[in-house]
């Protein structure tokens, strides 16, 4: 017997063959083929053996990119994969249960207020609120965000990575919430469209996360001005399926640190991204930003898949292929989205005694509020009510000001999508005879500005 004739010939397991073809091209004795037959379990083709001619080169195997695709077998012996638990145990035998390991608050000292743009504000916010993983690609006007980011945090022990798309910028962001760990990206109106499949994946596997969207003229690439456009994305279109997120409107550049921080927190009590829509103007202004009087170390929940002993049993995912599965997980979801109502804030000016209200967000409020004042001063009873939150709309707040009203002036820079999650909260609260409701819009970039609302109030008021 020859010297070939007693080496190891290759043994193939068809459930772990892809069908890929290496150790058909490797073989030079013509030992293996391709066939068309589809395995049931895998789905895979797999190639099948002739070894009459094989001289156990093992050159096949060498080329086998699957662990257990093929292996070497001694003449007679046979072989059958174990289960990996009884080869290794079971997964936590060693491992004690996670607990959430709470986070740290830091007290900070004193400081003197900065002077700074609202994207950079966000960003300190982040950073105070103990985010170290920011996940994005550059689009104006949110990019300048980005960029004190990838400054900051290799300074800080922590990541930034430009991603290679914002596809993959949520992607990251997926695997960041799994692990536990807070994770921020910075994007701008057509950015977001990218990234609302993911979106929905991260809520579907309850995975937190912060999107601050300085939104811009649209449709379409559109260009680079102030904008309200993408509310309705936020509220009623954050990717496929049944998705909510709380949705925070800031308006000054304080409020771009206060509610980037405060989006932290609430993605992590609700197990959930958390949106933080603002104009692009509010992105590029300048203002006064106090800085908080402390600072988060996070911790660490028991359901992050951290990648140690310990949290290795654990599983964040949405596949739930079975459609009874699936129903559960929404109808779980649905309650989050009912708890969640108790996050809605707003903001009253001049609004207890108001007959005509103003109702407007970011910087389109502040543009309302020098109106409702200048409108005072003419004796008009006019005041502002601006939701903190856009979802979810805080109708609770809204509410005790309706017996009052004459007149409701929705102000924003978008085609009704802001009067529409009024209206929609009005009719869920079962008001079936609201006040008029009117409005300023501005499209394309261009914010309302207040001689018009001040103009539009005129004119209901029979005064122009
Ligand atoms: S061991 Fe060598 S001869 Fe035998 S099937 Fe593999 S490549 Fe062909
Ligand atoms: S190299 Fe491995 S996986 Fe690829 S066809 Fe051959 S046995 Fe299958």
């Amino acid at each position: 017997m020859s010297q070939a004739n007693t080496r190891p010939k290759p043994f193939l397991l068809p459930d772990y063959c892809k069908g890929c073809g290496r150790c058909v091209h490797v073989c030079v004795q013509g030992c293996i083929s391709f066939t068309q037959e589809i395995n049931p379990l895998t789905g895979m083709v797999p190639v099948t053996l002739d070894l009459a001619k094989c001289t156990g080169c093992g050159l096949c195997i060498e080329a086998c990119p699957e662990p257990y695709g093929l292996k070497a077998m001694e003449a007679g012996e046979s072989f059958e994969l174990q289960d990996p638990a009884t080869l290794f145990g079971a997964r936590r035998s060693t491992a004690p249960e996670p607990v959430d390991i709470p986070g740290r608050v830091i007290p900070m000292p004193s400081s003197e207020p900065l002077v700074i743009k609202g994207t950079y504000a966000a960003a300190l916010g982040a950073l105070m609120a103990g985010c170290r993983h920011v996940f994005g690609y550059p689009i104006t006007p949110s990019t300048e965000g980005a960029e004190l980011m990838a400054k900051l945090l290799p300074k800080m022990d922590g990541f930034y990575l430009q991603a290679v798309s914002e596809v993959a910028t949520v992607y990251h962001m997926y695997g960041c919430g799994g692990a536990g760990l807070p994770s921020l990206t910075f994007t701008s109106s057509p950015g977001l469209s990218l990234m609302l499949e993911g979106i929905s994946y991260m809520i579907a596997a309850e995975l937190p996360g912060v999107f601050i969207d300085i939104m811009r003229g649209g449709p379409g690439l559109g260009n680079i001005g102030p904008d309200q456009g993408d509310v309705k994305l936020a509220c009623r279109g954050l990717g496929h399926g049944n998705t909510h997120a709380i949705t925070l409107m800031p308006s000054t550049p304080q409020e771009m640190l206060d509610l980037t921080y405060l989006a932290f927190e609430l993605s992590f009590k609700y197990r959930n991204p958390v949106m933080v829509m603002a104009d692009g103007y509010l992105g590029q202004m300048t203002g006064k930003v106090k800085l908080p009087d402390h600072m988060v170390e996070p911790g660490l929940p028991a359901w992050g898949v951290y990648g140690d002993l310990n949290h290795r049993g654990n599983l964040n995912s949405s596949v739930f292929l079975d459609e009874a599965t699936m129903e559960t997980r929404n109808l779980k979801l649905f309650d989050k989205y009912e708890q969640m109502k108790s996050e809605a804030r707003a903001e009253c000016f001049q609004a207890e005694d108001a007959e005509i209200l103003l109702v407007a967000c970011n910087t389109p409020s502040r543009a309302s509020k020098g109106a409702a004042q200048k409108l005072r001063e003419q004796g008009a009873r006019v005041g502002l009510f601006r939701p903190i939150t856009i979802w979810p709309f805080p109708i609770e707040q809204l509410l005790p000001l309706l017996p009052r009203l004459k007149q409701i002036v929705v102000v924003e820079a978008s085609k009704n999508q802001i009067e529409d999650e009024l209206r929609l909260a009005l009719s869920h609260a079962g008001i079936t005879d609201p006040p008029p409701i009117t409005h300023v819009q501005r499209y394309g970039g261009i914010l309302p500005k207040e001689n018009e609302v001040v103009a539009h109030v005129q004119n209901l008021l029979g005064r122009a």
